[in-house]
């Protein structure tokens, strides 16, 4: 790669106006220094404070910086789909608003790439900033969707990634409605390279994440890359038909010898409640992976953009310009 390299940075930004600024300008004197020419997305996931206006005018001053919006809060991982499928360039970065992931870090990135990676990813060597349940449980996490998943996928690796031509463009091409983004980028494979960087905590705001959404991402995480749960059921039943019998022969055996006094209510009803508990959780788990398939087979539109600015910067051209890729597959 002799010739200078076109490199897009891609923003999801929900409610960030108290911290958005700084962030701005740190990545902006970041992307002054880097020997590409280089653009930002930002992608507006429905923001209802001061953000959209804010992101118009880094737009308006700079004609590196375009700006999508989408028609309502769709979540981060649809935002960043979105900013995905609207750029173009020889690598994207992908990286968070609210400065745990630092901008400083994009030279080594784009650094490993031109070194011969094909994805540089962060890897986060601390979690300052962050309560011991939220380590905690994200550690749990992460151990158990290891176990369960068919890609490995590492642990403590957040979005804040670089991907070069190809992977973007395979990772545009997965379509999936349940997008549980780390496992996306594990799928796809290519030549990954780890960057270890210390997350800070996050400098302004607060994090939209709450407990319930936590555990909804570890639903969809398990759920997308694991069928084990949904198999589980199998050989806990065929364990417990055999204990089932077993015991049932005890039973006739004391019945023919010792005749019936007809005892037997507290075992009975500790099995009844006992396999009627387990009973639920299958279902439970079948009602999951179905939701899922529902809302698959239903095709809907990953995101509904409401605002589309495309950065006036050489490197990167609009897809209202291009028409609609037809490489991309299909497109939402
Ligand atoms: N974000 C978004 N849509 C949302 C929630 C968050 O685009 O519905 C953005 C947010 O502005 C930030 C990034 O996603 O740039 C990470 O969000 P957050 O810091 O809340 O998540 P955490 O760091 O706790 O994983
Ligand atoms: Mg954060």
């Amino acid at each position: 790669m002799s010739e200078i390299p076109r490199i897009a940075v891609v923003v999801p930004v929900y409610e960030e106006a108290e911290g958005i600024a700084e962030f701005h300008g740190r990545l902006m004197r970041v992307l002054d220094r880097l020997e590409a020419e280089a653009a930002v997305l930002y992608v507006d996931d429905g923001s209802r404070d001061a953000t959209p206006e804010l992101l118009e005018r880094f737009a308006a001053e700079d004609r590196r910086v375009g700006v999508l919006r989408l028609s309502r809060n769709f979540g981060k991982e649809y935002a960043l789909s979105a900013g995905l499928d609207y750029v173009e360039g020889d690598a994207v970065v992908v990286i968070d608003a609210d400065l745990q992931d630092p901008p400083e870090l994009i030279p080594e990135m784009v650094a490993r790439w031109r070194a011969g990676a094909e994805v540089v990813f962060g890897r986060r060597t601390a979690r300052t900033g962050e309560g011991w349940f939220k380590r905690l449980s994200a550690h749990l996490f992460y151990r158990l969707l290891g176990r369960l998943s068919e890609v490995p996928i590492p642990p403590d690796v957040g979005d804040f990634r670089l991907l070069d031509r190809r992977a973007h463009r395979a990772l545009v091409g997965l379509r999936e409605r349940n997008r549980f983004m780390k496992g996306l980028f594990a799928w796809i494979g290519f030549r990954q390279e780890a960057l270890p960087y210390v997350r800070e905590p996050r400098h302004r705001g607060k994090s939209k994440w709450r407990l319930s959404r936590l555990w909804a991402l570890a639903v969809d995480g398990i759920t997308a890359f694991s069928s084990t749960p949904l198999r589980l059921a199998g050989p806990f039943g065929l364990v417990v038909a055999l204990a089932a019998f077993a015991y049932g022969v005890w039973i006739i055996g004391k019945t023919l010898l010792y005749g019936d006094p007809v005892p037997g209510y507290p075992s009975l009803m500790v099995v009844i409640l006992f396999l009627g508990g387990v009973q639920l959780l299958a279902l439970g788990v079948i009602g999951e992976y179905l939701a899922r398939l529902y809302i698959e087979a239903k095709q809907r539109p990953l995101y509904l953009v409401e605002r589309w600015h495309p950065p006036r910067y050489d490197g990167i051209r609009s897809r209202a310009e291009e028409g609609d890729d037809a490489d991309r597959g299909t497109a939402a």
